[in-house]
């Protein structure tokens, strides 16, 4: 079953029920789906990860307390993937830009192309006829949840054997997925589409998705056979994130810290001084063409009131929620109110946190009030690795794990 509890309590409940089986048996058993209400094989952790109530370095440090590096490879592997991905698309913010501008243009041309609306419509209702996609878009809009296969199959099969846009493909995964990730959701389409490596696309086989779904979906007649990559133009050349050095303040002054859906643990966060106040804006961005699903929304409000309430306990303060829309009004309403001289704030990842909440900044720069942006330890010694593929990645992973203080092996 999938949590929809957002807190750091059940999220911790989740991390203590599963460490025990993050060694053999994920290696063993990881690449089965077993079901809607059945995944106890994964983690069924990636909501909490994607929103930062737990870091990707709580849950490494849980499992490398039970487990080996060497038995927990498959998993380690997994969570860094996660890293890589963001990493990737620091790399290449035009990557996420340039799925925004044609996940538009192909909303905008469905909209007046009958026939495409019609079969994107049937897709998204999982009435296709085929079995296996019909019941993984039921499960997707039910829970807000697909096991990692079952991601795989379905982007295939709407690629390649119902040859609809890529874009929103994943933009229908972002509207219902609560783990909905600007780096995971996006790269792992283009990955399948043959846009990732290049010339390299990912084929749902129906005799793989017998075996891996045990025998559920024992034939699924129709696949695309050629399924050829999809093509796009050159990218503009990689960039090196811009990492800000871990702030410091030359005299005593008030700071606040703003918790945004990025980043629900600012308790950990490396503050230059301790925090006078904490805003939390609660009022979940817009990620996907049409409004968020109810429980998507849900599970991101509850992960920001939860982290309010920490950070509160955390840093002995009174914290401030707002859920209204406009950002740049509570943000300068609560600097002026709370006479704060810099405001602290997690990092904001390439993706929709950053393209709302970074001209909010800007402006609130502009006005005199100091913004440092902090960096977690995972990114800065991830993402450096992560500029080409994972593989170069992985090989550091003894290092990175030394890096973090995590045991290494
Ligand atoms: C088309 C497609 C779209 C995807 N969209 C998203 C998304 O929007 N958000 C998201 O978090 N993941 C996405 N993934 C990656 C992956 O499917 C999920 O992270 C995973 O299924 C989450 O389930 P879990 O927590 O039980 O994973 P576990 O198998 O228990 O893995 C542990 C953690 O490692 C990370 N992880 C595992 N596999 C991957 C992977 N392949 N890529 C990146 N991180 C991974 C996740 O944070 C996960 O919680 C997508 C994959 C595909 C193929």
């Amino acid at each position: 079953m999938i949590h929809t509890d957002a807190s750091r309590d059940a999220a911790d409940a989740q991390l203590a029920r599963f460490v025990a089986h993050a060694g053999a048996d994920y290696a063993r058993d990881r690449n089965t789906d077993s079901g809607q209400g059945n995944h106890k094989n994964v983690s069924t952790l990636s909501p909490w990860l994607r929103h930062r109530c737990l870091l990707e370095d709580d849950v490494l440090t849980a499992v490398l307390a039970e487990h080996t590096p060497a038995s927990a490879t498959a998993f380690v592997q997994e969570v860094f993937w996660r890293g890589y991905f963001r990493g990737h698309l620091e790399h290449r913010p035009s990557l996420w830009t340039r799925y925004c501008t044609e996940r538009d243009a192909a909303w905008v041309h469905a909209q007046s192309d009958t026939p495409l609306q019609r079969r994107l419509d049937t897709a998204r209702r999982g009435e296709t006829g085929i079995a296996c996609f019909d019941h993984w878009a039921h499960e997707l809009t039910a829970t807000g949840y697909l096991h990692n296969h079952a991601r795989m199959w379905f982007a295939s099969i709407w690629i390649f054997t119902l040859e609809l846009p890529w874009t929103l493909g994943a933009d229908f995964f972002l509207t219902h997925l609560l783990d909905g990730d600007p780096a995971s959701n996006t790269c792992s389409w283009r990955w399948v589409a043959g846009l990732h490596t290049t010339g390299k696309v990912y084929a749902a086989r129906s005799d793989n998705i017998a075996t891996f779904t045990n025998g559920r979906f024992p034939r699924t007649p129709g696949l695309a056979s050629d399924a050829s990559p999809l093509e796009e133009s050159p990218l503009p050349p990689v960039v090196a994130p811009a990492i800000e050095a871990d702030a410091t303040l030359a005299s005593p002054c008030r700071l606040g810290v703003l918790i945004v859906e990025s980043d629900c643990q600012a308790e950990s966060l490396t503050l230059p001084s301790t925090p006078c106040s904490v805003l939390t804006l609660t009022n979940p961005c817009q990620r996907a063409v049409e409004a968020l699903s109810e429980s998507a929304a849900d599970f991101t409000r509850m992960a920001l009131i939860d982290a309010s309430e920490r950070a509160a306990t955390a840093f002995g303060v009174h914290t401030n929620s707002d859920a209204n829309s406009h950002w740049e009004a509570a943000i300068r309403e609560w600097i002026a109110t709370e006479q704060l001289d810099v405001v602290a704030v997690a990092r904001p990842p390439v993706g929709w946190v950053h393209d709302r909440l970074q001209p909010v900044l800007a402006a609130i720069e502009d006005a005199g009030t100091c913004v440092t942006r902090i960096s977690r330890p995972h990114d800065r010694v991830v993402w450096p690795h992560s500029a080409k593929g994972f593989f170069k990645l992985k090989k550091q992973i003894p290092s990175i794990l030394a890096k973090l203080n995590l045991p290494a092996g």
